[in-house]
Formats: structure tokens, sequence, C-alpha cells
């Protein structure tokens, strides 16, 4: 090719040259040498094998525990997917690297990169977790989506875990809780005075308030707790959950609605070095992988509900029982009183707080007029 000739086609190949690579140019270049110099191939450059990341996952839950340590396992499958197998996430349950409680500090301090949990069990670390998860008589799913995602709640749980050197990202969600497991009748509020019930969060602090003795154990220890009587009642998720638990076999009771956890945020959190070394594509990936987990879960628990309630009642003879209202109202007013005094001990509770009450007010007007006034004409 005569060199004005090769100079012009450079120039016309020029764009689509881009997309082909400077490898491919060269083949093309090398063909138009005419047919006496054979091509050489395009030199194959070794592209750089990328870098297979490993992190460990601890999690609140007992290994494989259905739903919610699933999760933790999907979560990890997702992202080795998504990924290509370049961040590859084991999972641990409960106890088999950390205690199932010690998740929050081993990620902290960096014994594993992630962990699942949920945040209102780290109470004692700042109280302030505990709006990112469950507020008695608080949002539903789709209300704590709204505020986390769109209503500024997900910065407000990143200052709070970056002082642990966390990065916390909402990674599933129960739907609404049952009332939970008792042994006897709740007709009044003096049922509740002295009774030692496993409920964690701020639940725990209103029945505190009324009088009862709340009490925090790991999901696998409940059963063997009730069982014993060391705990009087439980509250744990719902039917699909309750029903593998076994705690039918304990109790006989079964009680809604779950005023305490009404759409509980399941968390994962990421040890923020850890975090801030990920390439941009892997944080996506992870976030992603969050995201989906959110919305798995959700969906598992109420697709799956219903049919487990029937058994409890059908096959396991267990009695379901409502709270009586007056019961109801009055665990209300307890439960803003708790509100108002763990934001007043606590200057980041009170900034959650006042952010979740805002958007509480503007949701809230927003669903009396859309949800509520479905809800009176959808079960007819
Ligand atoms: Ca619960």
């Amino acid at each position: 090719m005569e060199e004005n000739k090769r100079r012009k086609f450079i120039k016309d190949v020029g764009v689509g040259a881009a997309a082909v690579g400077v490898a491919g140019l060269a083949g093309v270049l090398s063909s138009c040498k005419g047919e006496q110099e054979a091509p050489k191939p395009a030199a194959k450059a070794e592209a750089p094998k990328p870098k297979t990341i490993e992190w460990k996952m601890v999690t609140t839950w007992p290994p494989h525990f259905p739903m919610l340590g699933e999760g933790a396992d999907n979560f990890a499958k997702w992202v080795d997917e998504m990924s290509g197998g370049r961040l590859k996430i084991k999972v641990y349950g409960g106890g088999e690297l950390v205690p199932p409680l010690g998740v929050f500090d081993a990620v902290s301090q960096g014994t594993a990169e992630m962990g699942h949990g949920a945040a209102y069990y780290w109470a004692g670390k700042s109280p302030a977790t505990q709006f990112f998860a469950a507020v008695p008589f608080g949002f539903n799913a789709q209300s704590l989506n709204a505020w986390l995602y769109s209503g500024g709640g997900m910065e407000l749980w990143d200052e709070v875990y970056a002082k642990f050197n966390l990065k916390p990202f909402l990674a599933g969600n129960t739907g609404v809780q049952m009332g939970g497991w008792f042994n006897k009748e709740i007709n009044t509020m003096d049922d509740l005075k002295g009774l030692k019930m496993r409920i964690p969060g701020l639940g725990g602090k209103v029945l505190a308030k009324a009088g009862g003795n709340a009490v925090l154990v790991a999901g696998g220890e409940i059963y063997t707790n009730l069982d014993r009587g060391v705990i009087d009642a439980t509250e744990w998720v719902g039917p699909f959950h309750d029903l593998k638990m076994g705690f039918y076999k304990a109790a006989k009771y079964y009680y809604y609605p779950g005023w305490h956890e009404a759409g509980t945020g399941i968390e994962a959190m990421v040890n923020l070095d850890a975090w801030n070394k990920l390439p941009d594509d892997l944080k996506a990936i992870v976030e992603a992988a969050a995201y989906k987990c959110n919305m798995w879960m959700l969906s598992e628990f109420e697709a799956k509900n219903n049919g487990a309630l029937q058994e409890l009642i059908t096959k396991h003879n267990v009695q379901l029982k409502q709270f009586p209202e007056p019961v109801l109202k009055e665990l209300k007013k307890l439960a803003k009183e708790v509100l108002d005094e763990v934001a007043d001990a606590d200057p980041m509770s009170r900034k959650v707080y006042d952010s979740f009450l805002k958007f509480q007010e503007t949701i809230f007007d927003w669903n009396k007029l859309t949800e509520e006034q479905y809800q009176q004409f959808k079960y007819l």
C-alpha cells in the first residue's frame, strides 16, 4: 500500500480501530501490506489475571440457617457470580469463627471482612444502631426501604457505623413479625409484669418499661432456653421461621401482631479498610448483592409465612391469639417514652430518631391516603 493511501486508511479505520483494540489494529494494518508479507499474528498480550480477593463473612445465625443464614450464603454466591469469581466470600455461621454476637467486633477489628446480622444486636455499642433494624410501632419493610434508600436514613447508618470502622448495608427484611410465643395468656398489662422474654432491641426496652424482663439470646439458643424455662416467652420472626425453630413444642400460645418489629431490617456490614481497598466495580457488586438479598429475603418470608402458620395451627395445635387492643395501645405509649429516652441520652440516637420521625410523618401521611384507604377494601 502506498504511503498516502496507507495514511488515509489509518484515518478511516481510526474510530473502528479504537473499538477493535490496539492488537486488532496491528492485525488489520499488517494484512494491508499485501500477500507477499505474511500477516503477523496479533501479539497476544498476556492479560493480567484478575486478582482474586478472599473475604470472610461472619454471621449471627447458625450455619445455613433457613432464610437468614441462607441470605448470607446467597449473598456470597451472588457476589461470586457477578464478579466472575474475583471476590470470594466464605460464610461462617455464628460460633464457627466468632460467637454470634461477636460479629460486630470481629468485622470492626478486621478478623472478618464482612458480617451479616441485625443492627439492634449492637445496641450496647451504640444505641443508634437499633433504629436501623426495628422501631416498635415503626416502619414496615416498604417504609424502611424508603427511609434508608431514599429518605436520608442510609447516610445516617453510614455515619453511625463509620465510627466503628464499618460500612453497613440493608441486606434482608423479615416483613411484619409475629408477637411471640407464650405459655400464659396476655390479657392485661399485668400479665407482662415479671415476664422473662427473649425480645431484642427497642421492643425489649418497651417490655422492660412494662415491668417485664427482656433478655437477648442469639437465635441458636432460644429454643433450649424456652424449653428449660430459662425464659418464659420469646419472640422470633414469623410462622415460617418459628415453625422450623420448633417453638410450638415449648409454648402453646402464638400471639400477633409483632408490634415491636413491623419489618425488621437485616444487615450486611463490611470492614471499612477492606471496603476502601475494593475496586469500584466490586463495590458496586457488593452493593447490588445487598439490594438483591433484601428483596429475596422479604419475598421468601412473605410467600411462605401463611402456609407455615396453617401448619402450626392445624398440625401442631398452636393457639393463635391477638394481643388485646388496650395492651397494644399501652405498649405504644410506652414505646414513645422509650424512644424519647434513648434519643435524649445519646446525641447520635437523637439525630437518627429525628430523621426517622421526620420521614415517618411524611410517609404516614401518604400511607393514610393510599395504603390505609386501600386496606379497607382489600379484604372485602
Ligand atoms: Ca424478632
